[in-house]
């Protein structure tokens, strides 16, 4: 019986430590290197771009992780990943950043390894052609249309245009440029960036019809399992939502003073 008891108090304590080390997560980490490490996606337009002479990258996600840096009282550290679409989420189970603010979907697969936070953007995919090639989702059947590997975009495309043939690019500046030299007919991906890069693109020469193929809603990604962080950066955005903040971060990119005037058809809620 003793043997028993002594059994259940390890196990106990072992249970203890677990829950201490679980407490230990993003959230003590950040405060304690007064650092927190973000991941963004620097190649897009309106969520997260370097400007050519200063190297600074600014956008809207950029933008929520500065204010939960400023929330935190720490210094923010971003991580640009140009290109490399798995890097959203390898840099964070591999430890290198403490959140993701990159155009992320939250999806079935992607929450498998890692956590989403409440939902702080949503968009629609969509497609960017020269000007009165596309009226309907027929006119992109059997087409070459361009987007990028391992998101949301490749799989919805194969899902709704079976016929098309895709061309898998680094990033969709780059995909742009093959529209632009009429290598490709279609670039294909969220909506708002499409509409980022068509503030970059000579003016009249290219649209985005109204044909949208599926339902996009971001979160901010975060290692699984760490609860207070997670539950923070919830509360931030929550907070943000409530204050105006989120809404005037919308209106800087997208609002209808902005270079990519967009609706904003969502609120930051706890769903
Ligand atoms: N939002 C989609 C995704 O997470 C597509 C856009 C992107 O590449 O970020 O896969």
């Amino acid at each position: 019986m003793k043997k028993i008891v002594c059994l259940f108090t390890i196990l106990l304590l072992a249970a203890g430590i677990c829950c201490v080390a679980q407490a230990e997560d993003s959230l003590q980490n950040i405060r304690k290197s007064g650092v927190l490490r973000a991941g963004v996606k620097d190649l897009t337009p309106s969520f997260a771009l370097a400007d050519i002479k200063t190297g600074e990258i600014s956008g809207y996600d950029v933008d929520f992780v500065r204010a939960i840096a400023r929330r935190l009282g720490v210094r923010l550290e971003i991580t640009p990943f140009s290109g490399e679409e798995n890097e959203r989420i390898d840099a964070l189970t591999e430890g290198r950043v403490d959140i993701v603010a990159a155009t992320m979907t939250k999806t079935k697969e992607r929450e498998k390894l890692i956590d989403f936070s409440h939902t702080y953007f949503v968009t629609a995919q969509k497609f960017l052609v020269h000007k009165g090639t596309v009226q309907r989702l027929s006119d992109l059947k059997n087409k070459k249309i361009g987007t990028v590997d391992q998101t949301t975009s490749v799989t919805n495309l194969r899902k709704s245009l079976p016929s098309a043939s895709i061309v898998l690019f680094t990033g969709y500046v780059p995909a742009f440029l093959a529209l632009q030299n009429r290598e490709i007919f279609a670039v294909s991906t969220d909506e708002a960036i499409l509409a980022g890069i068509l503030t970059k693109a000579e003016k009249g020469v290219f649209e985005i019809p109204k044909v949208s193929i599926s339902r996009e809603p971001y979160g901010l990604g975060v290692r699984k399992g760490h609860t207070s962080f997670l539950r923070y950066v919830n509360q931030t955005l929550l907070e943000m939502e409530r204050s105006g903040e989120a809404q005037r971060i919308f209106d800087k990119w997208f609002g209808p003073e902005s270079e990519a005037p967009l609706e904003r058809t969502f609120r930051i809620t706890a769903k």
